[in-house]
């Protein structure tokens, strides 16, 4: 269709206003905001500690069904829902996370949503945007430069250093050097040893960065990491190494949220990025939390689908946090029920009534679960221009067996004026006062009991099964004092099981731990069931083939 505008020729066409005036609409004055060109800005960190004290506004999680290759658009859905309840009215803020170079120029593409639902400047955003990304990349690596060299000379602590547990990171997709050798060429080198490279979304400090409620708070957590153990087994923290202020210093601007806005001008802020397998895979705290104080309703996004996405929003941000969301939009497309429902990629675009009635029991189960957490649901259905009457009919029929609405929603298409319905049902349940949000688990609950809740709970697992060499380090943790800390899970996001291949709504299959990891800056003890990539690679063909400027100067190519 030669009429459709690709995502970045849409963003170009933008009007945007200037970056004071959206501050304006939210009360920021232009003194606290530290403008980075016209169009992008910080909040500072004094107007944000001067808000403390106003009400909360209403907070509102758009999670999705397991992801298909299909594409579901949740940042879209995001971005869409907040312009819409913006047209009906409502001062609303949307909170997204940032976007990392490695997978923009691998396959993901951009991460600003879509269509007319986006946020602006997109070249920016996937880009270097205000260097939150680099500062955080700079942080991780300080502190692994100390650690080397707090061996070289030394070695006060008596760091054990075939325990190391600090690497080092870039943002960039980079298979090479997921596996190295360090201080090789000689004693004036160091102690040569194994280590590598992660990408710089999975550092712990991002993680720290996005759980952190202020700079005081990020300083603890920062001292709190473990870089390594001595031979004893004893943990060595990076504030025993006295990196913590350093590290604090170089994440002072980084801490303040970023505020652009949407193709309709309204304000969103973007935020941290956390992996959303090693980590909890939601925008920052401290935007969430500032964006409560600025806005009626705030509009957040959580990484893959509900039971990894929202279960650790839940579980890890708002327990985290104090956050206490008033309503969910799940968000499903007849595309992805279709794939749940067995039909290939390639046949998508035929209608098939009776497979998107089978896909729809992932979407059901979804539904349940984060009814689980007390918090009222709706299923937002993200309109795609192959989806037929009776497609949409099927899903929508569906979900009213469960007691929910689906409402279809054309705001990739037509922005904030084919979200309308949603905007209105999602203010309906927000301001019912129906939520009753509690956490899955309490933080007393044993570790190993917190995973099997998770497992059986959510994923509908039989059993959750690990070596005793797991459930060993899981009770030293807990002797050590970590038992509180919440879990984070490290799942494929392709299916409820550990079976990327297993679609629809799978029961009574088996959980492996196969290896656990504590964060102990961060605060969570992650939980790993399969293999996890922490330095994704570039495929055969990377998307940054087809990036380039054009005679313009301007980029073509970020999807
Ligand atoms: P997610 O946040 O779930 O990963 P995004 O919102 O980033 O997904 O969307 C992924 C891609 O799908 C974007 O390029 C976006 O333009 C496209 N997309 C989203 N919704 C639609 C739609 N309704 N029709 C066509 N393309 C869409
Ligand atoms: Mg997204």
């Amino acid at each position: 269709m030669a009429d459709v505008k690709s995502d970045i020729e849409i963003a170009r066409a933008a009007r945007k206003k200037p970056i004071l005036e959206i501050g304006e609409k939210l009360g920021i004055p232009p003194e606290h905001l530290l403008p980075y060109g016209h169009d992008k800005a910080k909040v500072s960190a004094e107007f944000i500690a001067a808000q403390k004290d106003r009400r909360n506004g209403k907070l509102i999680l758009v999670t999705a069904i397991n992801p298909t290759p299909a594409g579901e658009g949740k940042t879209t859905t995001t971005v869409g829902l907040g312009d819409g309840l913006n047209r009906i009215g409502k001062k609303a803020i949307v909170c997204i996370r940032e976007a990392s170079l490695g997978p923009c120029f691998g396959v993901k593409g951009g991460a600003a949503g879509g269509g007319y639902a986006q946020v602006v400047p997109m070249e920016d955003m996937n880009l270097h945007f205000t260097g939150d990304f680099h500062a955080i990349t700079a942080a991780h690596n300080l502190l692994s430069a100390l650690l080397d060299n707090h061996i070289y000379w030394g070695n006060e602590q008596n760091i054990d250093i075939r325990r190391i547990a600090w690497r080092r990171v870039m943002d960039m997709n980079d298979r090479a050097l997921r596996q190295i050798v360090c201080s090789l060429g000689g004693v004036a080198n160091g102690y040569p040893r194994e280590t590598g490279f992660d990408i710089t979304v999975a550092s712990e400090v991002m993680a720290i960065l996005c759980l952190a409620r202020d700079l005081k708070d990020l300083e603890r957590r920062l001292g709190n990491i473990i870089v390594g153990y001595r031979r004893d087994k004893s943990p060595v923290f990076a504030r025993d190494i006295k990196a913590d202020g350093a590290m604090t210093v170089l994440l002072k601007d980084a801490m303040q949220p970023n505020l652009v806005q949407t193709l309709e001008n309204n304000p969103a802020f973007v935020h941290g990025g956390p992996f959303a397998n090693i980590a909890h895979g939601c925008n920052s705290v401290i935007a969430t939390t500032t964006a409560l104080k600025l806005a009626d309703y705030v509009v957040t996004e959580a990484g893959f689908g509900a039971d990894l996405g929202a279960e650790k929003f839940f579980d890890i941000k708002c327990r985290k946090a104090g956050l206490k969301p008033d309503a969910a939009v799940i968000v499903a497309t007849v595309r992805a029920m279709k794939m749940n429902g067995g039909v290939k990629k390639d046949d998508l675009n035929r209608e098939d009534i009776e497979a998107v009635r089978k896909g729809c029991a992932n979407l059901g189960r979804h539904v349940q679960n984060v009814k689980k957490f007390g918090v009222p649901v709706v299923v937002a259905i993200n309109h795609f221009t192959s989806d037929t009457e009776a497609e949409i009919r099927a899903v929508k029929d569906y979900v009213a067996t469960l007691g929910a609405e689906a409402i279809l929603c054309r705001h990739w298409a037509e922005g904030s004026a084919g979200i309308e319905a949603l905007a209105r049902k999602v203010v309906e349940l927000a301001d019912s006062g129906l939520s009753q949000f509690s956490p899955l688990y309490p933080d007393d609950m044993p570790l190993f009991q917190k995973i099997e809740t998770i497992a059986k709970d959510i994923y509908h697992a039989g059993e959750v099964i690990a070596d005793k060499t797991v459930r060993d380090q899981l009770r030293v943790w807990e002797e050590q004092g970590y038992g509180r800390l919440p879990v984070c899970m490290a799942k494929t996001q392709y299916s409820f099981s550990t079976d990327p291949n297993l679609r629809g709504a799978p029961s009574g299959h088996t959980v492996p731990v196969r290896e656990v990891r504590l964060s102990a800056g961060a605060g969570f003890v992650v939980v790993i069931t399969g293999e996890i990539m922490t330095m994704p690679g570039l495929p055969k063909v990377p998307s940054s083939e087809r990036i380039f400027l054009n005679e313009d100067g301007q980029i073509e190519g970020l999807s």
